[in-house]
Formats: C-alpha cells, structure tokens, sequence
C-alpha cells in the first residue's frame, strides 16, 4: 500500500501493533480528524472527547487561533536552540509569568522533563540555599502518584507495572500518604534534610482523587514552617481544566515551584514549563540545565496563543460552571442505578467510580459501549472512569453527553 493511502480503521490498528512498540493499551478507535469538542473516526463517525489528550486540549481541538499562531510561527522560525535569542520566548516568559504571578519561567517540552527540571531546581536550592550537606537531600512524594515516565520520576511511583525492571532506582524521595497531613508532619520533623514536597493537587492518573479540603492550605504551612519548597505538579490539573487557572486556586495557595504542560499549548504542540520566582529559579547558571527544543519560537507562540484563549473564552469559569452541572446529574443518575457508586472531581475532571471489583473489564467494557454510543472515555485504574472533555463545550452539550453516558451505563445494571 502507498505510504499515505487513505486507511480503514482495522487496517491502522494492525500497523500499530506490527510496527509500534506495544507501550500503550489504546481504546479501538482510529482518530484523523479533531474540531473543538469532536473527534472522528476515519470512517467519519463522530465522537464527543471525554479525555481530551489527559486534559491537554482544554481549549478544544485545532482552535483556529492557536493553529493560526503555530502556522504563522511554523513559516517564519521554528527552531534556533538556546545557543541564540529568539524573538519570541521573551514575549512567552513574561506573559506567563505575570499570569501565574511568578519572577521567572524555565521552558520546556513535556510534562516529564518539567518534573524533573523541577526536582533539579528543588535539589540545588537545598544546597546553595537551604545548606543541605551535599548529596542529601530528600524530597518527599505522595503515594499512587503519577508526574512521568522517566526513570527518576519511576523510581518513586508505586505503580508495579510502571516500576517493574527498570531499576535501579533514584535515591532521594521519602513517599507519604496522599491527604494525610500527619504522615507530611511526621516526615518534616524526623529529617533535616528535605528539600522540596512534590504534590499533585488533585491525583488525575490515580483516578481524580481530591484532597480533603484544606489539605493543600495546611500541607504549604507545614512547608513553610520547614523552609521546604510546596512544589504543585498542575501538568494535568492547571490551565482551567479544574474551575480555576490551577487547582491551586481553589485554596488560594500560592506554589514556591509551579509545574505545567499538557494543555499549556492546548494540544497543539509539546510544550511544558517550570516557574518559581528569583530566590529559587536564581540557582540555575548557563550549563546547568536545557533543552534543544524547550523555548522554541513555536512553541512560545502556540503558548501565548493558548493562554490567551483560556482568557478570552472564560474557560476557568465555564468548566466551574458545567463541572457541577456534570455531577448534579451523574449523581442523580446514581441515586437510581447499581452500576455506579460515586461522581466525584472538581471542574470538568471527573472520575465515576463503576459498581465492580478492581480486576474486572466492566469500565473498559463501558468504554467501548460509549464509543460505540458516540463518546469517547478510558478507564482509569481498573473500576474508574474519567471524564475531562474539551472546556469549551456548551452547556447543551454536555447535556447531551450526560444523556449518552447514563442511557449507556443503564444496559450495564446488574
Ligand atoms: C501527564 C502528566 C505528567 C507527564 O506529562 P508528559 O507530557 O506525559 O511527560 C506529569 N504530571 C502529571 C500530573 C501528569 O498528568
């Protein structure tokens, strides 16, 4: 067959699995088109997002204006490196600064390479700031969490089947239990040498766990206390997706080191930042640390694009808005079904939790039945299923796809 031969959905699936390395377990969908809320298949059926690329497409898919920025960008420069100024990281770095209130920005690609710009940042403030003794920093994670696939970021996940074999592993991370105030007390006050506590502020990937509230509020205190860095992993959480700029916001807690990705470039292209003001950033010198790509002029101009768009279109507010809309139904939905036991999120990230044990195929199953159905969702360890479409969608919309969702979900009663 040509190489760009027009393929049946079967006929892309089989190439993936002969050619592609069998890293990911995708829902059996073949994708070629992408239009705000919507995606379609290559047989030209229609689907409504619930995933929205792990909420990176926040701002819909191909908004005309970041396709316009990134267009326009692609045909004057896309790429220099750091070796040179561009014209455009400037422009990038400022506006986002002063949209999360930050000093300063680190660009870079993915979600991964900004946690680990992070914990670097976070290390060599402990030594040349903080004065811990070289080499003995430590900083603490929360279990079941989830900030990348490197082998570092692995080393203090729980996963087994994302840790297992790819030892050995970096030294350096104390995990507590996530919303457990006390455990993060107890690791403060038993060892002088942390440097930073990596937090997501709602745990996405875990299945759309939300602390308790004032969770965030006191663990910043009891950080503040310790002089150790609150660093908020908002890659999945920020940019609206949870009813606020960052879920952050929700209890006006203020991050010393802000992560972000995903839905920074609304989907459009890779582009991942650090943040944190002067007396933290100001520990990174020429040589410590870059990328080829991170900064480029694309990207920055996609960023801003994005951002902007969040803006304009009042994206915080409207996922605030249908966020509860979305589960005041659901629950409605639940006090007279079976098949799910709870709704629970913040903004348009949600998870249901569905009436079976861990280890059986009945959320996948649901899936399926919801694409069949005109929807599209993937569960999320085992019994859970998230639900994170596009913010731009309108409230009859997402009327309409609460409709699909439970009409689908009642031919799974028991
Ligand atoms: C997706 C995600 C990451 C990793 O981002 P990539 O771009 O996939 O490397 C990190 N942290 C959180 C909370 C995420 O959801």
């Amino acid at each position: 067959m040509a190489v760009l031969e027009q393929l049946t959905s079967q006929q892309a699936i089989d190439l993936e699995n002969k050619y592609g390395a069998h890293n990911y377990h995708p829902l059996p969908v073949v994708l070629s088109k992408g239009e705000g809320v919507h995606v379609w298949d290559v047989e030209g059926k229609k689907y409504y997002d619930f995933l929205s690329a792990y909420s990176a497409v926040n701002q819909g898919h191909c908004h005309p204006k970041i396709v316009d920025a990134m267009t326009k960008q692609a045909q004057t420069l896309s790429l220099t490196s750091r070796a040179f100024y561009n014209d455009m990281l400037g422009k990038f770095e400022k506006f986002a600064s002063e949209t999360f209130n930050f000093d300063k920005l680190l660009p870079m690609n993915t979600g991964a390479e900004a946690v680990e710009t992070a914990l670097k940042i976070c290390r060599k403030w402990a030594y040349e700031v903080k004065g811990i003794d070289e080499n003995e920093a430590e900083i603490i994670v929360c279990e079941n969490n989830f900030h990348g696939r490197t082998t570092t970021i692995i080393s203090f996940s729980n996963d087994p089947v994302a840790r297992k074999n790819f030892g050995p592993y970096t030294k350096g991370f104390i995990k507590i239990e996530y919303d457990n105030l006390k455990a993060l007390e107890e690791a403060l006050e038993s060892n002088k040498n942390i440097a930073g506590f990596l937090v997501e502020p709602i745990q996405g990937e875990a299945g759309v766990y939300v602390p308790s509230e004032g969770y965030l509020t006191k663990a910043k205190a009891l950080c503040e206390k310790h002089n150790v860095l609150f660093i908020a992993d908002e890659v999945q959480t920020g940019i609206a997706r949870t009813g606020r700029l960052l879920a952050i916001d929700h209890e006006k807690v203020k991050a010393d080191i802000l992560i972000l990705g995903k839905a920074l470039s609304g989907g459009a292209y890779p582009v991942s930042a650090v943040l944190a003001n002067d007396n933290i950033m100001g520990v990174i010198r020429p040589g410590n640390h870059g990328s080829t790509y991170g900064g480029n002029p694309i990207a920055a101009a996609v960023a801003i694009a994005a951002l902007e768009v969040v803006k304009d279109e009042n994206l915080a507010e409207r996922a605030e808005t249908l966020g509860q809309l979305f589960r005041a139904e659901m629950q409605k939905f639940i006090e007279t079904s079976n098949i799910v036991t709870t709704v629970r999120g913040k903004g348009l990230l949600n998870a249901i939790i569905i009436n079976d044990s861990e280890d059986s195929d009945t959320a996948w199953n649901i899936c399926l039945a919801l694409r069949d159905n005109g929807l599209l969702a993937k569960p999320t360890h085992g019994n859970i299923i998230r639900f994170a479409p596009p913010l731009v969608m309108t409230e009859e919309q997402l009327l309409d796809c609460v409709s699909i969702i439970t009409k689908t979900l009642k031919t799974f009663e028991k």
